[in-house]
């Protein structure tokens, strides 16, 4: 019999399609881990719903109402996958002793929670659940896919490949995040910050049973964008080399000019130009750098991270308190 409370966080959006096989699905599961002896009775299915127009609330309210096993969470409005998914994190944070998010369409096998909990049991306080194949997903989806890692690591994002927000969080994890205060929140980028032991599971990802993706084009697009300026003040450095390089291209041209003038094969007043246009350019951009670097410092500052987390303290002194 184990005393281990866990809270299954799902976020969802206009979901009436997949919600009622997600629910049985998901009580299944529950039933079996709790009649293994992995985790109490006093654990839940935790669905957030960001904001449906359709009946994705009142699906939610059902399932409450006919057993207390599924709890809900609404916000006012859509806010977006990132922020349900956070709202429902640190609402189980005072509830669970760990909390593993899903998406609610179920493409994340669920059958990897088992080995999720072997993990937390283990000491672990992160498990990242990363997918072992992209063999359900489109070309484009697996290229942009790589191309979005490789970008990622360039900005020196720290992430876990093919990981998305299917993860096992302790309540220590989850505490450690809800010192993240930013606004602008990416979860894939800020749970490897949080540190402690953590480790991977790996399982094969389904395709949707029901319903659409609530992530068309632009919503992944905008989502990169996002992932890259909420972690990373790299783009700004481009600006401040970019200068340099510039700046450099006008000292060559300075010395090609004064080498054709010595030559006497130069148009009159050509030199001076071409020179003064590269050199003006190149500091313009050198200062927008400049600039730019304390932007991304107040930017960073602004965020108000957590400078560190403590893993263990030993420590038999000072005053009681
Ligand atoms: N989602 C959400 N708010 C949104 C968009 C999506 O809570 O504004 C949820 C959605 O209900 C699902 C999860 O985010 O549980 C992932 O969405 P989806 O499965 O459509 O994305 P995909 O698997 O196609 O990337
Ligand atoms: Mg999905």
């Amino acid at each position: 019999m184990s005393h281990t409370v866990l809270y299954f966080v799902l976020p969802c959006y206009n979901e009436e399609a997949v919600l009622p096989e997600t629910a049985k699905r998901l009580l299944i599961k529950y039933e079996q881990l709790v009649r293994d002896g992995r985790m109490s009775r006093d654990s839940r299915i935790l669905f957030v719903n960001d904001g449906s127009s359709d009946r994705t609330w009142q699906m939610i309210r059902d399932l409450h109402r006919k057993n207390p096993v599924f709890s809900g969470l609404s916000l006012s409005r859509n806010r977006g996958h990132q922020n349900a998914l956070l709202a429902g994190l640190l609402y189980a944070k005072d509830r669970a002793d760990a909390a593993i998010s899903m998406d609610a369409d179920l493409q994340d096998d669920i059958g990897a929670v088992d080995e999720m909990l072997d993990k937390f049991e283990d000491g672990c306080d992160v498990v990242y659940g990363v997918r072992n194949n992209r063999d359900t997903d489109t070309a484009f989806k697996r290229n942009t896919a790589r191309l979005f890692y490789k970008l990622m690591a360039k900005m020196g994002v720290e992430m876990v490949s093919d990981s998305a927000d299917y993860r096992l969080l302790s309540r220590r994890a989850l505490t450690g995040l809800a010192e993240f205060k930013e606004v602008n929140l990416f979860l894939r980028g800020i749970v490897p910050m949080i540190g402690y032991r953590s480790d991977k599971v790996y399982y094969s990802r389904g395709e949707r049973f029901a319903g659409e993706s609530k992530y068309p084009l632009k919503k992944m697009l905008n989502f990169s964008i996002e992932g890259i300026t909420s972690l990373s003040v790299a783009p700004i450095r481009l600006i401040t080399d970019l200068g340099f390089i510039v700046f450099l291209i006008s000292i060559i041209m300075l010395l090609w000019g004064v080498i054709t003038k010595l030559m006497g094969i130069t148009v009159k007043g050509w030199s001076s130009m071409i020179v003064s246009i590269w050199a003006i350019g190149g500091l313009i951009l050198l200062s927008i750098g400049v600039v730019g670097e304390y932007i991304g410092k107040i930017y960073l500052e602004t965020k108000g991270r957590p400078r560190f987390l403590i893993d263990e303290t030993l420590d038999d002194g000072g005053r009681p308190s």
